[in-house]
């Protein structure tokens, strides 16, 4: 089944909606990475998160960046998104893996870690960009989404984030939603949605059953006017190229490069999110130095 994202409101606008199923771009993600089966889930809601979130961008020049950064054994964990669904994302350690927790899950709390942040970055064509940022919550990175809208955007917002990985450390379902409640509705329809979603199973069950997000939805919002704004397919996609890797040389300033040229050694840069591989030669390392010049 191909990924979806959808935008819907119900209750004429009182509740927005933004769902996606995830399954083949978390997968792709996770086995460029090669993640071990904590590491892939926490990748993977990460993924979903910053999908959701770019999603909600307004301008298709604008992107959203979330980092977790604590002191758990996956330490760094990042994702861009952008307003089109396309989304790529690093964990800083792959191979983060811990036994099953308490309630037989995989611990995603467990390798983030309970003491750091997470970072919100959007960056809207502004000269700085805007920076939101929480300490961490639960390391769940669904509670700690929802802890950002509340504490960073007053605007509190339920985040339901799930990956289910497969023994072989494929992606059996992948899968999430932001939900958020619009100022002035009625809060006993909040507390409707909280009640269904505790009454719900985990969403990757029900993507593994085979529905698709809209189905999901409709299980949720049931007699609230759900309606469906927009739907597409959402991709694992990275956006770089040699003339951003060389912006990148540039920026690491004339003297360390320098060092490099004199070296006299190729250069081999990798991109972090897709591992593609960026060769750069004795001279042209020097014509690079030459244009900073
Ligand atoms: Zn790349």
């Amino acid at each position: 089944m191909e990924d979806k994202l959808v935008h819907a409101i119900a209750k004429n606008g009182d509740i927005r909606i933004i769902g996606a199923t995830t399954t083949n771009l978390v997968n792709k993600g996770v086995s460029i990475h090669k993640c071990a089966a904590t590491a892939a889930a926490a990748l993977g809601r990460m993924l979903t998160g910053g999908l959701l979130m770019g999603s909600m961008l307004k301008s298709e020049n604008d992107k959203v960046t979330i980092q977790i950064l604590a002191d758990g054994i996956a330490r760094d964990i990042v994702v861009t998104a952008y307003p089109d669904g396309h989304v790529k994302g690093y964990i800083a350690n792959p191979l983060a893996d811990l036994p099953l927790n308490s309630k037989g899950k995989l611990d995603v709390a467990g390798i983030v870690g309970k003491n750091g942040n997470l970072l919100v970055i959007k960056d809207m064509g502004l000269k700085e960009p805007y920076v939101g940022q929480v300490p961490i919550y639960t390391g769940e990175i669904g509670d700690d989404l929802a802890y950002y809208f509340t504490v960073s955007e007053q605007t509190p917002s339920a985040v339901g984030l799930g990956v289910l990985v497969d023994t072989d450390l494929s992606i059996k379902a992948s899968g999430g939603f932001i939900i958020q409640m619009m100022p002035g509705a009625d809060e006993l329809l909040a507390d409707l949605v909280t009640y269904r979603l505790q009454e719900l199973n985990s969403i990757t069950e029900l993507i593994n059953k085979g529905m698709d997000i809209k189905e999901i939805l409709e299980l949720i919002f049931k007699d609230m006017d759900l309606k469906i704004l927009n739907e597409s397919m959402p991709l694992y996609k990275c956006n770089c190229s040699r003339e951003k890797v060389i912006k990148a040389l540039i920026s690491i300033g004339k003297e360390e490069l320098q060092k490099i040229y004199n070296d006299n050694k190729e250069e081999e840069l990798q991109c972090h999110f897709c591992n593609k591989k960026y060769k750069f030669t004795h001279d042209e390392i020097g014509s690079i130095l030459e244009d900073i010049k």
